[in-house]
């Protein structure tokens, strides 16, 4: 690991005028640590932002209140989660292992890098670690990788579960910085790679998650997260669904679907959300709508599986909400 400065701040403010060109936030630090290890991170700088006051979950009219520093664990044992939110806390309790989601924060995990091996592999070229420098992916180990939203530049996926629920319930992130305060939508919140893949999201420099709010949705207590991967804990996901379903006298109102592990961000399956939209929730009508979940999808050499699963996927999870 290389030398870097330590700084531990104990209001937002001072995060914000010590952070500076080439620093790095540390929350939780069960990211940012291990690539700082690997170095794949390098920063000159660690703002130890664990003393600020960005603690609690609160409720009022427009919504859920998670402040940025929440451990993932504490959040998933949080009853106004459990309760109204099946979703987030089943994509909270998918999430790592159980010490790691004591660590982790719901806004450092909300940036967390991609799982990207070659990512991961400072020999191994990688557009987002080392710009223009090529993508071993494409042609190599992409089982795991993009099918939805990736580019020439980079078929990384996001790794975090709790975004793909957030994705599913419209959250809205506050973010901190020196321009002030403003409100992002979570589905707007992450870039595709286009021609500058490392960078991940509209973030401007030093600025802060400080809340995520899930305002008031109907159907939120009808959700679901299904993970599918290659073994039954500690692993990202191969596909992942995170479904809400707003029904009323057995007609879909309104259903959101999002999807985690098959493209760069959480990704909304807008057609299928169409195609159930107005219909009588049965089973054949959800499964219909499932199979065009991953409509748009462009395999690699190694993942083509991916389309089916991410089609089965969400039809296992439209059914275990009650699609008969
Ligand atoms: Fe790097 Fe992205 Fe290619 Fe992985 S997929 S090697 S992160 S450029």
């Amino acid at each position: 690991m290389r030398p870097f400065d330590y700084a531990a701040p104990r209001t937002v403010e001072e995060a914000l005028a010590q952070h500076a060109d080439g620093a790095a936030y540390l929350a939780g630090g069960t990211s940012l640590v291990d690539l700082m290890k690997l170095d794949v991170a390098r920063p000159h700088r660690v703002v130890d932002v664990n003393s600020l006051p960005l603690h609690g979950v609160t409720t009022d009219e427009r919504g859920l209140h998670l402040s940025a520093l929440e451990r993932l664990g504490d959040l998933a044992r949080h009853p106004a989660v459990a309760d109204g939110h099946p979703v987030l806390r089943q994509a909270l309790l998918a999430s790592a292992s159980p010490q790691l989601r004591n660590m982790a924060t719901i806004g450092g995990n909300l940036l967390q890098r991609t799982r990207c091996g070659y990512f991961r592999d400072t020999a191994a070229a990688c557009n987002k670690r080392e710009p223009g420098s090529g993508c071993a992916a494409r042609t190599g180990d992409n089982r795991g990788h993009a099918v939805l939203g990736a580019g020439p530049s980079c078929v990384a996926t996001h790794p975090s579960d709790p975004a793909v629920a957030l994705s599913a319930l419209d959250a809205l992130l506050e973010l901190h910085g020196a321009d002030g305060v403003r409100e992002v939508p979570l589905n707007s919140f992450y870039r595709l790679p286009g021609e500058t893949p490392q960078t991940e999201t509209v973030l401007r420099p030093g600025e802060l998650i400080t809340r995520v709010t899930v305002p008031p949705l109907p159907g939120a207590d009808r959700s679901v997260y299904v993970k599918v991967r290659d073994r039954r804990s500690y692993e990202f996901a191969l596909v992942s669904a995170a479904v809400a379903v707003d029904l009323h006298d057995g007609e879909v109102r309104g259903v959101r679907i999002a999807l985690g592990g098959v493209a760069p961000r959480p990704w909304r399956a807008h057609a299928a959300e169409q195609a159930l939209t107005g219909r009588e929730f049965t089973r054949a009508n959800a499964l219909e709508a499932a199979a065009a979940a991953a409509d748009g999808a462009e395999p690699l050499s190694g993942n083509a599986f991916k389309i089916e699963l991410v089609r089965r996927t969400v039809g296992h999870a439209l059914t275990r909400l009650g699609g008969r």
